[in-house]
């Protein structure tokens, strides 16, 4: 194998000399227009195509979890859902944004292009638990972050607060515009959810013990 024989400029050539007079010629500068961008009174739009947040179009997805294979910071979880009252035959990606990194190896692998991202990237929150359930989302369809998007103009993330009910499994995503948008989780992982067990018959058995002592 032939190396590259490698070429190294002599220090001359490198080497500045001190002097006196050049860091003043940093003064000029203050009579330039300053290059700041003052947020929030002014704003920067991101480039088109962006990496921000994540879309899902529910209904083309097929549940084939290609999306969660390739995610290398295991932020995408298989989830199942019921809207209506009726659970989608596949599973959908869940997205937790508190692993993230935005790389959208996942949108690029979907097959079926129902995974898909758009240029809002604002999400802020405290730390109060409450808040800390907007990090982790089963992303919204496209057309309605996009009308949310064109609503406000401002890179932000569209959902205000998300419920969950522990009890109900009910998720109620509080819109920014003040609609609600409401499904269930039912479960996690490829495989569907078991249906609720029925409760044992043990009362019966209780009653014929008691028949047979009288
Ligand atoms: S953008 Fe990258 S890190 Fe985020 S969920 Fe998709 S694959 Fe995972
Ligand atoms: S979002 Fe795409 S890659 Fe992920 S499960 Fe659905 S169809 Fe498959």
């Amino acid at each position: 194998m032939m190396l590259m024989p490698a070429k190294v400029v002599g220090e001359d050539k490198v080497k500045k000399q001190p002097s006196f007079v050049k860091p003043w010629l940093g003064l000029k500068y203050l009579f330039k227009k300053p290059v700041t961008i003052k947020i929030p009174y002014e704003k920067i739009d991101p480039a088109p195509k962006y990496r921000g947040f994540h879309t899902l179009d529910w209904k083309k997805c097929i549940g084939c979890n290609f999306c969660g294979q390739i995610c290398p910071a295991r932020a995408i979880e298989m989830t199942w859902i019921e809207v209506d009252g009726k659970m989608e035959k596949r599973p959908h990606p869940k997205i937790d944004y508190g692993r993230c990194t935005f790389c959208q190896f996942c949108v690029d692998v979907c097959p079926t292009g129902a995974l898909g991202f758009i240029e809002s990237y604002i999400l802020t929150t405290t730390g109060d638990e409450e808040e800390l359930q907007l990090f982790d989302w089963v992303p919204l369809p496209p057309d309605k972050f996009r009308e949310l998007q064109e609503e406000y103009k401002d890179w932000r993330f569209p959902v205000e607060k998300i419920d969950f009910n522990e009890e109900t499994k009910e998720v109620t995503y509080y819109l920014r515009n003040g609609e609600i948008f409401k499904f269930k989780i039912l479960g996690y992982g490829l495989r569907p959810p078991k249906p609720p067990a029925k409760p044992k018959t043990q009362p019966k058995k209780e009653e014929s013990q008691n028949q047979s002592k009288s």
